[in-house]
């Protein structure tokens, strides 16, 4: 059984990008006959907007999307990733970290993708007391690596290109990058497609399934949509919602996008015509597989 999903942080409405994976995720689900669930990502309480959950959920519906089951919220689910930390540190995977952002920089001498990397300070020295904890995931020099289903083969050597990242944040938020693996495991999730920006996650929530033990998934990296200056759409770009007429039209526009259906597209009466036909005719190469 296919089971995808889309997963929007509600930091703000959906817009075009946004809609483009969410038709990605939906067409590759719907045409294996599979399920398609909704998850709110609002596991950083500290950026969600008020009322942002209800108007994308309303933006979704007005565009046709149908999801299965219940709409699942990450604020609601804390008892699991702490269910997962605890079995992280049981496992002698995770350690608490009380350094600060500063003492960090001034102490790391190695770049990794996204910036300098956490030197394990506190894995061989005591944590300082009266401080706010977080808890790192230990990350040894293995390589982890896969083959996404649109942009081919990717690796990274977890211990050198990422460090011990960040599982639970010392203001006691658990990271993305926990949440979102906990999420797709126990969904039973299968199938993830989602926006390119994501890509350089994929090998921290490959390894984290490694040590927790769950299965592995097929990815599918799909191209950003980008500005008139060459910027990802999103908020901090001042990417606009999208609009709540011309909905067909900008389904159509979002489908022209992805590069898995035949051209030209047929005219389509009503916007269950319109899904019907991308769902019966996407193609979207499911070959790749996870390697460990
Ligand atoms: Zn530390």
């Amino acid at each position: 059984m296919v089971i995808g999903r889309f997963a929007p942080s509600p930091t703000g409405p959906l817009h075009f990008g946004s809609l483009v994976a969410a038709v990605a995720s939906y067409c590759d689900a719907k045409s294996q006959g599979g399920q398609w669930l909704l998850r709110i990502e609002d596991v950083d309480t500290t950026r969600r907007v008020e009322g942002a959950s209800e108007d994308i959920i309303r933006t979704l519906q007005r565009y046709g999307f149908e999801w299965d089951g219940d709409i699942v919220y990450q604020s609601q689910r804390s008892e699991y990733y702490e269910q997962a930390l605890t079995r992280l540190r049981n496992l002698g995977l995770a350690y608490p970290c009380t350094c600060s952002r500063k003492e960090i920089a001034d102490s790391s001498t190695q770049q990794g993708i996204e910036g300098v990397i956490y030197p394990g300070t506190c894995q061989h020295h005591p944590i300082k007391p009266n401080t706010p904890i977080a808890w790192r995931l230990k990350t040894p020099a293995k390589r982890i690596s896969f083959e996404d289903r649109i942009v081919g083969w990717q690796q990274h050597n977890i211990g050198q290109d990422i460090g011990d990242f960040v599982i639970k944040r010392a203001d006691s938020l658990f990271s993305y990058q926990l949440a979102v693996v906990v999420d797709d495991a126990m969904q039973g999730i299968t199938h993830v497609v989602r926006g390119a920006d994501l890509l350089q996650s994929t090998t921290r929530q490959i390894y984290l399934q490694q040590c927790l033990g769950y299965a592995p998934l097929l990815y599918a990296h799909i191209p950003l949509v980008l500005n008139n200056q060459g910027q990802k759409l999103s908020k901090q770009t001042l990417a606009t919602a999208l609009p709540s007429d011309n909905v067909k039209d900008t389904l159509i526009n979002a489908l022209h996008f992805l590069p898995f259906l035949p051209q030209p597209f047929p005219t389509f009466s009503s916007l269950s015509d319109l899904w019907r036909w991308a769902i019966d005719h996407w193609q979207m190469s499911n070959h790749a597989k996870t390697i460990t």
